[in-house]
């Protein structure tokens, strides 16, 4: 047994009651927190759900903590919730509301890579385009840099519109603290490779394995807001052993497999070249058994018809990039077929610079000028593209994606008293022909900032800005890294060096794949 004296007894008691008394407040803080009901009132546009008759006026949402918890009529809300009146109001009579919109592809560290662009390189010969304009970039990375370029694309994507972001990134325990230091819903994908080495990254097959296995462990929470997902860079530079075990892993923790998939001509051609014998580069994947529902592949720009139409029987989702398709590629994924086919098409961006709702505006603008069989698309699919089509790709239809009792509050606002661009759109359209109002937004929305975004219930930004992240200064830092990039790269190159390494051959069987190059 332990004696204590008077004042011994008097200190502990005190420090107890400190105890208790932080727990208490703190608990309530929580309670409250968790409790607290925000009144999204009388929605000049609602865009509810992404069908063509989704769009409404005069409706609210109310949320209470992470989830929605009613859509409709201020009156109804108030008969079903008689104590309406405590909830926190933001006044939506002069906004447009919508779910926040989900990008289904990013690397948010890739920023400073179109710099890269000075030096010459040919997209014909991928393997050298690849490190002068991918893994020199991303191999000079550090976790300082890292970190402030991704808080900068967050920046971006958020302002304009994003609350869920695809993250395909090296070093991604950094990645994580950013993306959850910005307090976005994140899909995190730790980079795999084979074909290649980073300075920044410097890991072989299995120390790669072992790192996602480690995000799996310690970041995947897919009812919180990190959902990672296993992922293989492209299937020409990874080792076919390393495939099939990221697919094991995907299938063990329950989650995605994404990879880039066809994004190139000349990465198709040479694939087919290599699985001739199998009857194909499509038929030698399906047989390898990694195309299927727990599939998400980025691109899939070089599909034609036919094999769109075996693509669709697998279940496995395109993320569509329209920007990266054109300016990078020369090529644009024939997204109406696919969409014909029903195959699930989400919507991303590729790059930290770019964002997932100009990319809506890309999708409705590219597919009217493809000169193609199938053309043009439905005024409201782009944002269904970027709403529910992203979200189911990655599983996460129930919880985000539209506007719905019971999902998670992820929800943007866009001031129509500062939006001169929107100005066509009149709420007599509703009812009269409801999707040209998605037509209008889509057509105009390039540029336009939010004003509020919410993400699981939570203001990251109001009034048109960040509530806490200081945007000036990630993107003064993210500016001089890109800058700084260059010179270190520029200066390396001038030594006919690098800051990455190829570690075998692209578009090579496993059997000619030497052993000392995955270890
Ligand atoms: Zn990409």
């Amino acid at each position: 047994m332990v004696f204590y004296g008077r004042a011994q007894q008097s200190s502990i008691a005190a420090r107890l009651d400190a105890q208790l008394l932080y727990a208490k407040t703190h608990i309530a803080d929580r309670l409250e927190e968790a409790l607290k009901r925000i009144l999204f009132e009388n929605c000049k546009f609602l865009f509810k759900t992404p069908t063509k008759t989704g769009i409404t006026t005069g409706e609210s949402v109310l949320t209470e903590g992470r989830t929605i918890l009613a859509v409709g009529k201020r009156e109804e809300l108030a008969k079903q919730y008689p104590d309406l009146n405590q909830a926190e109001v933001i006044d939506c009579s002069q906004k447009l509301v919508m779910p926040g919109l989900v990008d289904g592809h990013n690397h948010l560290c890739n920023t400073h890579m179109n710099c890269c662009r000075a030096f010459p390189f040919d997209y014909g010969k991928i393997s050298e385009h690849m490190l002068t304009t991918i893994h020199d970039p991303y191999g000079w990375l550090t976790e300082e840099s890292i970190y402030d370029i991704t808080m900068a694309s967050i920046i971006n994507d958020v302002k304009q519109g994003a609350t869920t972001i695809e993250n395909s990134t090296i070093l991604p325990d950094t990645a994580f603290r950013a993306m959850s230091d910005a307090k976005i819903r994140g899909i995190l994908a730790p980079q795999m490779a084979t074909g290649f080495r980073l300075d920044a990254d410097n890991l072989n097959m299995r120390q790669s394995l072992d790192k996602t296995k480690a995000c799996l462990e310690n970041y995947h929470d897919p009812n919180g807001k990190m959902q990672v997902v296993v992922h293989i860079h492209d299937l020409w530079d990874t080792a076919e052993k390393m495939t099939l075990e990221a697919m094991n892993l995907a299938e063990r923790y329950n989650t995605k497999l994404v990879c880039h998939f066809w994004e190139f001509a000349n990465s198709k051609d040479q694939s087919e070249a290599l699985w001739a014998e199998d009857g194909g580069a499509l038929a030698h994947y399906m047989k390898l058994g990694i195309l299927n529902k727990r599939s998400v592949l980025f691109h899939g720009s070089m599909l034609d018809d036919r094999e769109i139409e075996i693509l669709a029987g697998t279940g496995a989702s395109i993320i569509h990039n329209p920007d990266i398709n054109g300016t990078n590629c020369g090529n644009c994924a024939y997204i109406p077929k696919m969409l014909a086919e029903g195959i699930n098409v989400g919507l991303g961006c590729d790059y930290g610079s770019l964002d997932v709702k100009t990319s809506m505006k890309l999708m409705l603008l590219v597919h009217a000028i493809m000169p193609r069989e199938l053309r043009k698309i439905e005024y409201w699919q782009p944002f269904e593209a970027a709403t529910m089509g992203s979200a189911r790709a990655y599983g996460l239809e129930k919880q985000i994606g539209s506007l719905e009792a019971g999902k998670r509050a992820d929800i943007i606002t866009f001031d129509l008293r500062k939006a001169s661009q929107l100005l066509p759109m009149c709420t007599q359209l509703i009812g009269l022909q409801t999707e040209l109002l998605y037509f209008l937004f889509t057509r105009n929305c390039a540029g336009l900032e939010t004003c509020d975004t919410m993400i699981d219930g939570n203001f990251v930004r109001r009034n048109g800005a960040f509530t806490e992240i200081d945007e000036e200064k990630f993107i003064q830092k993210a500016a001089d890294w890109c800058g700084q990039s260059l010179t270190d790269i520029a200066a390396r190159r001038a030594q006919n060096k690098h800051y990455s390494r190829i570690m075998h051959p692209d578009f090579v069987k496993d059997e000619d794949i030497p052993d000392s190059a995955l270890e």
